[in-house]
């Protein structure tokens, strides 16, 4: 038997991390089984539909590299995959049901529903249907629905009986009927609800494991009764834990950013969101951290996924995407990174490539080990882009490196100004500039840092940024004696 696992969301906005994580459980699962993954989108709850949801959807999980195997995008047999273009299905399937006395139609007005909730509710029970048109006459059936008295239909939940199933995650759940409510399975404008298009189509597009997140645990003694009713063999349930915030609530915008698009677009690496959010409630029982997706598809287990919520943090993912960055050839990073900015900052793309890739090059493998995001190379490298606007003397002055004085500055940056002036100096490479530099530096006496403290602040005028030697190299012979240059002239 193939594995089918499937990711089934509610078209109601953006793609959340945690969803990502069930996404990646699902994709994981089917793929170590050598089964197929699929996407089903379930569209039947009009009013909370979001338009340009199902696009992005798509495109998002297109961007992370998790692809189903069949879905709207890339239909296969078991076609349609949007549940709006199913409908029929759930027709002839409720027909089954109510033919069989595993369902009925109920006339009960919306007005008197809510009045038994709030009479329930006022003694203090749990809401639920009275079962008020559970026995019905034919006679009085047909004469309602004929009149077309608004109705909807409901599951006929039998009386004593245990609901039982095993959770690959959570172990044996075991539900009393007398606590499940006669389900609507067909709302009063034809559409199904969740639980019966859920397990219409779960069972008709031949899903063997439901990977979902455990807030759906309490229907699915729901569901196990439809596939009871119907005769049918019931998947495998895994139901995963949520990820929650620092203060081991459910992730949600109140904590921050939880949309997966706003996490690429932060600058995140696909595969570095991937491997964090992979580790967040899984147990992969080895120290080893760093997973790419090909060995995660090998090492992964759902019974190794832990039965409480994982705790989401944003400096782990920091460190996680700082490791990929400094991992990556720089040739790489560097496709990355325009990839990305000429999605997230076309301008900046363009103002970037714009200079030789040589030169970006050298930058790129400067910084990619001290940025944690591509959206962080822009704020470091303004100076390398733009020309210094401003002298800022404060940043100069440095008691530790004996930097306490316009003279102070002025003798080192003199100092190195004539050693770039010397066209012997070779600047092909950082090494070569080092030896030159740290050999007059220490012949005339001086600290390294009381040196190159000042050069470094001529040429980047920041606070931070890499190395004077290491600016030099990047910016070359002419930009160097030129910022150089500039800050004797200013001070002077
Ligand atoms: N449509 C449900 C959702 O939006 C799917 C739940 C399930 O996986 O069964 O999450």
């Amino acid at each position: 038997m193939t594995i089918v696992t499937r990711f089934a969301p509610s078209p109601t906005g953006y793609l959340h991390i945690g969803s990502l994580r069930t996404v990646l459980y699902n994709y994981l699962y089917a793929k170590k089984n050598n089964g197929k993954f699929m996407l089903r989108i379930e569209d039947t709850d009009r009013a909370r539909y979001v338009d340009g949801s199902i696009e992005n959807l798509l495109q998002v999980l297109a961007s992370v590299g998790l692809i189903p195997d069949e879905g709207p995008n890339n239909p296969g047999e078991k076609w349609p995959y949007l549940q709006s273009e199913r409908l029929e299905k759930y027709q002839e399937h409720i027909k089954t049901l109510l033919d069989t006395d595993m369902a009925y139609h109920c006339f009960c007005s919306s007005d008197r529903l809510e009045e038994l909730r709030a009479e329930q509710t006022g003694l203090g029970l749990p809401t639920r249907y009275d079962g008020k048109c559970r026995h019905l006459s034919q006679e009085e059936i047909q004469e309602k629905l004929s009149t077309g008295w608004v109705h909807t239909i409901r599951l006929k939940v039998p009386k004593n009986k245990k609901v039982v199933f095993e959770d690959t995650i959570r172990g044996k759940i075991e539900v009393d009927t007398k606590d499940i409510d006669d389900q609507v399975l067909i709302k009063s404008d034809g559409f199904p609800t969740y639980h019966f298009a859920v397990v219409i189509d779960d069972y008709l597009m031949w899903v063997t494991d439901i990977i979902r997140g455990d807030e759906w645990i309490p229907s699915t003694p729901k569901h196990i009764l439809l596939y009871e009713a119907f005769g049918w063999d019931k998947p495998i349930f895994s139901h995963v834990p949520p990820l929650v915030g620092a203060d081991r609530k459910k992730l949600s915008k109140r904590t921050g950013d939880v949309s997966v698009e706003r996490f690429l677009e932060n600058g995140y690496f696909p595969e570095a969101l991937l491997n964090y959010i992979s580790l967040l409630g899984w147990n992969p029982k080895t120290t080893q951290e760093i997973f790419s997706l090909g060995s995660l598809i090998e090492v992964f287990k759902l019974e190794d996924v832990h039965k409480s919520g994982a705790v989401f943090d944003t400096e782990r993912l920091d460190w996680f995407n700082s490791k990929y960055m400094a991992n990556y050839e720089t040739d790489t990073l560097y496709n990355k990174l325009i990839t990305y900015l000429k999605r997230y900052d076309a301008d900046f793309a363009t103002q970037i490539e714009s200079h030789p890739k040589e030169y970006n090059i050298k930058i790129l493998q400067e910084l990619k080990t001290r940025i944690k995001k591509l959206s962080d190379y822009k704020e470091f490298t303004t100076f390398f882009y733009g020309e210094i606007q401003k002298l800022d003397m404060w940043l100069f002055l440095n008691p530790k490196m004996k930097i306490l004085s316009a003279e102070d500055v002025q003798d080192s940056l003199e100092m190195a100004l004539s050693l770039l002036s010397d066209s012997s100096l070779d600047l092909v490479s950082l090494e070569n500039i080092k030896d030159t530099f740290i050999t007059a530096i220490s012949a005339s006496q001086k600290k390294n840092g009381q040196v190159l403290w000042p050069v470094r602040v001529a040429l980047s005028m920041e606070k931070f940024s890499p190395g004077a030697l290491e600016l030099i190299y990047i910016l070359g012979r002419e930009k160097s004696i030129q910022r150089i240059q500039k800050v004797l002239n200013d001070i002077s």
